[in-house]
């Protein structure tokens, strides 16, 4: 009997002594990051634990990879609760005119190294930072750019809906002269990590303009969209997607245009812009469409839950050209519609 006891008491212990080394285990082991422009500086723990450690590893990479096209400073802070730890991942991006700042948290389980939830947590204190959460993207799976011409108006809220409730990007190609009224619109592009580009200010035809006039046509909508959201469009798509040598003198940013043209003005007709892009779309494709037709918005329903089926990823302009590594020049055009 006493033999039981001193068992029981000799388990107890050890049951102890593994809940502390448990907990040692997991304490802080930093490790610093710092690329070759000392612009890249990480300091976090790793926690013996192989998933989690992975996990932390390929997230941190990803960024740290992502940055040689901005300043980045990143922090890490950590939580831990029962089995719980919540890891925080502190992120400030400089990328030319853009600023962008969020904290993006995690739970994982200790014991299984899966991911519990994943969260960006806003910092309302940074109300000038855009902040959009970052999802690692997958540069050897298929990736696709849906892009909205002639926004924003009423209809694109609806859109932006869809594109939230699937957790994709999109790239937003905004008229000028549909800004006004309709800035709410265009801060919650920017805060949900869509893209926006330039389609000139009143949709007016390229090439039948003199170049003084494009060059205003395209500062115009450059200055109203950094007036609402506090960085410039990243690219111009001319209206009518249309342009020569001479347009293409005056701009002073890769011209987007398109691989798959859904002709959703035409239409207006969901199943019908759906089955295009779902025929036609390939690897590394732009789709045009515009976020000012109800059809449109209805379309996505159908279009992206069946492209993510498909394994495509949906992402910004930007991203596209950033992860199939294809160099971007001012005035150059990308797209194959012309
Ligand atoms: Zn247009």
């Amino acid at each position: 009997m006493k033999k039981n006891i001193f068992l029981v008491f000799i388990t107890v212990i050890f049951i102890f002594l593994l809940m502390y080394f448990y907990d040692e285990r997991i304490s802080v082991l930093n490790r610093e990051y710092v690329d070759s422009d000392n612009n890249v500086y990480i300091e976090y723990p790793y926690f013996n634990n192989q998933a989690v450690d992975g996990y932390i590893n390929d997230y941190l990479n990803n960024v740290i990879d992502a940055s040689d096209k901005y300043e980045l400073f990143m922090d890490y802070d950590y939580n831990v609760d029962g089995g719980i730890v919540d890891i925080y991942f502190y992120v400030n991006k400089v990328m030319q005119n853009m600023e962008s700042k969020y904290v993006r948290k995690l739970e994982v389980d200790l014991e299984s190294g899966l991911v519990v939830s994943e969260d960006v947590i806003r910092d309302d204190d940074k109300d000038i930072y855009d902040i959009y959460q970052y999802k690692v993207i997958d540069k050897d799976s298929p990736m696709v750019a849906l892009t909205f011409d002639d926004g924003p108006n009423h209809n694109t809220s609806r859109v932006l809906d869809i594109l939230q409730k699937y957790n994709v990007r999109a790239t937003f190609f905004v008229l000028g002269m549909n800004i006004e009224g309709n800035e709410g619109i265009l801060k919650r592009m920017k805060d949900l990590g869509m893209e926006i580009g330039n389609h000139m200010y009143s949709h007016k035809l390229a090439t039948k303009l003199e170049s003084d006039d494009i060059e205003k046509e395209i500062k115009k909508v450059d200055e109203l969209v950094f007036d609402v959201v506090g960085c410039y469009p990243t690219f111009v798509r001319p209206s009518y997607g249309t342009v020569n040598k001479r347009v293409r003198k005056v701009i002073d940013k890769p011209i987007i245009v398109w691989d798959i043209d859904t002709l959703d003005w035409k239409y207006h007709n969901s199943k019908r812009i759906s089955n295009k892009i779902l025929k036609y779309v390939k690897d590394g494709d732009i789709v045009l469409m515009h976020d000012i037709y109800s059809a449109t918005a209805n379309s996505l329903e159908i279009t992206i839950p069946k492209l993510l089926d498909e394994g495509y990823q949906l992402v910004t302009v930007s991203e596209l050209f950033y992860y199939k590594e294809k160099e971007l020049k001012n005035g150059m055009l990308y797209g194959s519609s012309n």
